[in-house]
């Protein structure tokens, strides 16, 4: 089943928080056969869990470490207990700004495995390296975070890339398409993979991406805050939608 995770980053109070779960709970009864996944700030978690299972919650992040004297963080098993499906784990935000590398990135995803969670494994390149013609090596060399991980294990790879992430400009469907295909080649695993797109998806988009062949799905950013477009990305997203 695809899947549509909705990437909520450091965004919304608590009231606003309940406010858009409110809502979309008005909207996805009738969407079908979509996964939804929402990956709200941490202390939302509990607020935006729904006990009707129509979404799972999502981690935005854990930690490298187990447990400990490490201020400030989260552990894959606090994430496990709040009753999260899946963490996100090397987005590029955490790259850029918290230079989160490739040692630390399979930390975190051995901890998620060790917590029972499915990393949402984010890899993507810049403007320079794609226009440069290095996409293909930076996708290889962000993979080897991936090398100790069990390949018949459940995993989410999310193509992301980075010049296409709330600069409402996205990859094309044919870049898309060619791309998550590599991907999915290299990480080379069987059905358990499923292989998203992220990078300014909006309602607008997401139907010429969604019809692209090795397209399981999209994490979306800043559409994602708005349940009514995000309800639509969903809607779209699904098999039977018009194209
Ligand atoms: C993201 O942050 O993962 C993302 C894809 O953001 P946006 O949809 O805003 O580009």
């Amino acid at each position: 089943m695809r899947l549509v995770v909705a990437n909520w980053k450091m965004n919304k109070t608590r009231p606003e928080a309940v406010a858009c779960r409110d809502e979309l709970a008005r909207r996805v009864g009738s969407l079908g056969a979509v996964e939804i996944s929402i990956a709200p700030a941490f202390p939302f978690l509990a607020d935006v869990a729904d006990p009707e299972g129509r979404w799972s919650t999502a981690g935005q992040n854990c930690s490298s470490e187990r447990s400990g004297a490490f201020t400030g963080e989260v552990s894959a098993a606090m994430l496990a207990s709040c009753g999260c499906r899946y963490v996100i784990i090397g987005h590029s935000e955490r790259r850029k700004y918290f230079g989160e590398s490739e040692t630390t990135l399979a930390a975190k995803v051995e901890r998620a495995r060790e917590a029972g969670l499915v990393p949402i494994f984010c890899v993507g390149e810049t403007l320079a390296e794609r226009e440069a013609g290095l996409t293909e090596e930076v996708l290889r060399r962000q993979a080897e975070a991936l090398e100790r991980d069990p390949r018949d294990a459940a995993l989410v790879a999310a193509y992301e890339p980075v010049w296409a992430i709330g600069t409402g400009r996205n990859a094309t469907p044919e870049q898309a398409e060619e791309t998550t295909g590599y991907l999915r080649g290299l990480l080379g695993r069987g059905d358990g993979l499923r292989v998203l797109y992220g990078g300014s998806v909006t309602p607008e988009n997401a139907r010429n991406l969604a019809v692209r062949r090795g397209i399981d799905g999209f994490l979306v950013g800043g559409a994602s805050l708005d349940p009514s477009g995000f309800s639509e990305i969903c809607r779209l997203t699904g098999p039977g939608a018009p194209v």
